[in-house]
């Protein structure tokens, strides 16, 4: 469906639960999230009667995301549910990835297209200070796992973090020398945990560029990443600049949150209740949402934090 900007908004992120097995520092509180009642977080149903509904609307695009949606009980069946809507042409997961040696073929067979699997450093005790629970070895078996069950395209997220893992550009582009597999680079934002980080931890990704001047421009963009590649890698690297390059005029995005409230822009508080609507209702909700998208968003850095409203794992990034 076309928004009041004139852009297509056919991509529908859910986050199916706020909880976590990892508590990033960026991301949520070290003493993680109270566990709500069920009827407080929307059911399968009520998951695949929204997400039935969008796609009437021309979303063509899912990514289940949450929290950690490998920790949700049921979500192999839901993603064989979501893979069957008609009109739905890709599903993709964000995971970090340390339970996937036990998912990955299950995903895969239930129709999952992508994974986007989150990891920020390639040593072990930073890996464990960053996730503050996490264990290095599980997330590398993981994307291992990912590779192993045959999926393609798969996408590292590492969030560039100032003082913390800029010293480890090099590393994980390296990683796409011999691996078919996207690096994506995300600046830090400050939301969730991300709010109060230093000054100097909100780093531009113009510094992957300065550290390899040898990646080639694709000239390409996924929407939100600036693709470019080392010179005969198997992979690419992808750079997301939500704070120093604005893409609100391409952003095509709308964001259920595991309660079940649809949010037209990350960073604003403006959020639409799905509750308890019925199919053609949902419809009429999710098209107004959408044309209640902003044009563009207020400013986003240090000092002028994200205005969400909630923590990335209650969003889902
Ligand atoms: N648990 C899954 C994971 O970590 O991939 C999915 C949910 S997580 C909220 C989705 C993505 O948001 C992850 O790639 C994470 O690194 C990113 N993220 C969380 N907080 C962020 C922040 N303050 N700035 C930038 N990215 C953030
Ligand atoms: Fe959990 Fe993902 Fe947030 Fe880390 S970024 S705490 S893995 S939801």
């Amino acid at each position: 469906m076309i928004d009041n900007y004139g852009r297509n908004i056919d991509y529908m992120r859910i986050s199916v639960t706020e909880l976590c097995n990892l508590r990033c520092r960026y991301c949520m509180p070290e003493e993680g999230v109270a566990k709500r009642s069920h009827k407080d977080i929307m059911s399968f149903e009520e998951i695949v009667s929204a997400a039935e509904a969008a796609a009437h609307l021309g979303i063509r695009k899912l990514r289940i995301t949450g929290g950690e949606p490998l920790v949700c009980r049921g979500i192999v069946a839901l993603c064989r549910e979501l893979a069957s809507i008609e009109g739905i042409e890709e599903l993709c997961i964000t995971t970090n990835g340390t339970l996937l040696v036990d998912f990955a073929r299950e995903l895969r067979e239930a129709g999952v297209d992508r994974l986007n699997i989150s990891l920020d450093t390639l040593n072990p005790e930073k890996y464990r200070y960053i996730t503050r629970l996490g264990n290095l070895d599980e997330a590398l078996a993981g994307i291992d796992a990912a590779f192993e069950a045959g999926f393609t395209g798969i996408k590292i997220n590492n969030v560039l973090t100032g003082g913390f893992n800029d010293d480890e550009i090099e590393d994980f582009v390296a990683l796409t020398r011999d691996r078919d597999l996207e690096v994506r680079f995300i600046e830090l934002m400050p939301i969730g945990g991300g709010i109060g980080f230093d000054p100097e931890n909100f780093i531009s990704c113009r510094h992957v560029l300065e550290r390899v001047p040898e990646l080639e421009s694709l000239e390409m963009s996924d929407g939100v990443a600036n693709i470019y590649r080392l010179p005969g890698a198997k992979g690419r690297v992808g750079l997301i600049r939500p704070i120093s390059c604005e893409f609100c005029d391409s952003c095509n995005k709308i964001r259920l949150t595991a309660d079940g409230m649809l949010k037209p822009c990350l960073h604003s508080d403006r959020e639409i209740s799905l509750r308890g609507k019925g199919p053609g209702e949902l419809e009429d909700v999710i098209r107004s949402a959408i044309l209640e998208k902003p044009e563009t968003r207020s400013r986003l850095d240090a000092d002028n934090p994200s205005r969400a409203g909630r923590d990335m794992n209650m969003i889902g990034g």
